[in-house]
């Protein structure tokens, strides 16, 4: 099947995100649900019906609302040794903070050092 874009709204920050159509068959294959990582402010936000995703153009993604928990998943800093401190002082690399609170660390971190910038491209 051809790979084609995929697009999806964050629903922290309603960055507009692309992202690959193979990687959200990937997700589905290994029995994972797919999700979609936010480049912008690091949300990992999960779809809500990712079978829409069909065509090449189809309307963005929406993805599941986030219940307000998140100053706890939030990073507290990054570590040497590419590893990331959380809320409770543990450090974890890249991948584990994902699974465990649901944000990629480094861009969750760069976006509030950049003072939470607006997103260039917005959801419609
Ligand atoms: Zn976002």
């Amino acid at each position: 099947m051809a790979d084609f874009v995929v697009k999806f709204c964050c629903k922290n920050c309603k960055h507009l995100n692309r992202i690959q159509r193979s990687q959200v068959d990937e997700a589905i294959k290994i029995g994972n649900k797919p999700v979609g990582v936010c480049g912008h402010c690091g949300m990992v936000n999960q779809f809500i019906d990712p079978s829409l995703a069909n065509k090449e153009d189809s309307k963005p993604l929406i993805c599941v609302p986030f219940v307000d928990t998140w100053p706890t998943r939030l990073p507290a800093g990054s570590l040497p040794g590419g590893m990331f401190a959380d809320a409770f002082g543990k450090s974890l690399n890249e991948v584990d903070f994902m699974m465990q609170h649901g944000v990629n660390p480094r861009i969750n971190l760069a976006y509030r050092k950049a003072g939470l910038p607006e997103p260039k491209e917005k959801c419609p």
